[in-house]
């Protein structure tokens, strides 16, 4: 007899999952390998940045008092005692009259509070002339100005990116504690499937989910390890997974989750002793989609329909392998855009259309991006993002405003409201 199995909403299937995430430990490590972890210290302003008064121009540094009531008709001149290039310090402090040739970055000499652009001067035999007057402070950097010593800058939980790291290595921070990585596992399930480089055969097709899961992992800076792909037997398929979860934290099945007759799946989790957290979502695609955890690991049973792999990878393993590592953000964005084109298909569920997003006179526009199936590959090619149809019975039309998921976002958000 067939099982009925009841869906539950999205939403609920995200927190469920969410709920069952054991934050991973954490390890220091240098800062070049740091890139796409997550921090597991908040940064902290270790010094003031700058960390001197410093001059944000290539010019002259005056003291501003000596520049008072200068005008066209009663130029100010001032001497010119030397030449600060940015790393090097003055070798005394001016006195009246006198200015220093400073460059972009460097020092602020003692007793001077200005500094006067290159392009504001008239040279003089021993120095230039001004035009006009400054005031104490113009055209510097104040030190502290960018961060001051003690600031909490960034907090634990963020994605480091490539600006995280500049701000790292500010502070010196040559080593870096960060969440460790998951240890994700992959493997396709499946009597038709061939691998990449076989011929076609009669009722055979090419396993494809297994290598995009495996981009999907290296979007995220996991490499993956590959458990191949798998005939549909019980036996075999039990043992395999069985190992597998001894060697990873988390494990992502391809297909045999449906009710189908060679689905074995539900039964290996049952053998296993696994939990199931749910195993249909009021989703399309992927409303098969089964989540398992035994002990600290997680099975994520994702169906073997292409679009329906991809969009249950998105929605559910990764906030989860991000919440693992502590990351606070583990949400793909979410933006609102206009409807490229009519959507007349009704649905009881909540529909997850792959799709292409630009920006237009009109703001941004998001379509479809082709063949839409849960069995569709060549719409998850196209699609740069995924548009979200709330259940309903009606159809949607171009024009409307539909709520779109972006894809391959450097950084999340810390709450969806699917
Ligand atoms: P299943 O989830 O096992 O019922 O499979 C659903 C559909 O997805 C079937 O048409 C399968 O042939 C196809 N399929 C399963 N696994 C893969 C895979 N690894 N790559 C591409 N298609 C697959
Ligand atoms: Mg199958």
């Amino acid at each position: 007899m067939v099982e009925i199995r009841k869906p539950i909403q999205v939403a609920e299937a995200v927190d469920r999952v969410m709920s069952h995430v054991q934050q991973l430990d954490t390890e220091l490590l240098s800062l070049e390998h740091t890139y796409g972890r997550i921090l597991a210290e908040p940064i902290v302003a270790k010094h003031d940045v700058p960390p001197f008064d410093r001059s944000p121009y290539d010019g002259f540094a005056i003291r501003a008092e000596d520049s008072a009531g200068a005008s066209g008709n009663e130029r100010k001149s001032f001497q010119v005692i030397g030449e600060i290039g940015a790393g090097h310090v003055a070798d005394r402090p001016i006195e009246r009259g006198e200015a220093f040739r400073i460059m972009t970055g460097a020092l602020i000499p003692e007793q001077a509070d200005a500094v006067v652009m290159l392009e504001q001067t008239v040279e003089t035999d021993t120095g230039f002339t001004l035009r006009k007057p400054f005031d104490a402070g113009e055209n510097i950097s104040r030190q502290g100005e960018d961060a001051k010593e003690g600031d909490q800058l960034i907090e634990a939980g963020t994605i480091i990116h490539p600006g995280t790291i500049a701000l790292l290595a500010t502070f010196g921070y040559s080593h870096v504690r960060v969440a460790k990585k998951p240890i994700a596992g992959v493997l396709s399930t499946g009597t038709e499937l061939l691998n990449v480089e076989d011929e076609l055969m009669p009722g055979k097709i090419r396993n494809s989910n297994g290598p995009m899961i495996r981009a999907q992992l290296a979007r995220m800076g996991i490499e993956a390890k590959s458990y191949g792909m798998m005939e549909d037997d019980l036996d075999a398929c039990t043992e395999i997974v069985e190992r597998a979860l001894k060697e990873t934290d988390v494990l992502i099945t391809t297909g045999g989750v449906s009710v189908g007759d060679y689905d074995y799946l539900p039964a290996i989790y049952e053998r296993l002793g696994a939990k199931v957290l749910f195993n249909k979502v009021a989703m399309r695609p992927g409303s098969v989609t089964t989540v398992a955890v035994l002990g600290n690991k997680f099975l994520f049973g994702l169906s073997g329909n292409p679009s329906a792999c991809f969009t249950g990878f998105e929605l559910f393993t990764r906030p989860a392998i991000l919440a693992m590592m502590g990351c606070k953000a583990p949400y793909m964005p979410r933006i609102q855009a206009t409807l490229g084109e009519d959507f007349k298909k009704a649905n009881p569920f909540t529909r997850f259309v792959r799709a292409t997003w630009e920006m237009t006179a009109q703001g941004i526009v998001a379509t479809p991006a082709g063949f839409n199936k849960s069995s569709a590959v060549s719409s998850i090619a196209r699609g740069n993002c995924i548009i979200v149809l709330p259940s309903g019975t009606r159809g949607f039309e171009s024009g409307m405003t539909v709520d779109v998921l972006l894809l391959g976002a450097e950084q999340g958000v810390e709450q969806w409201d699917l």
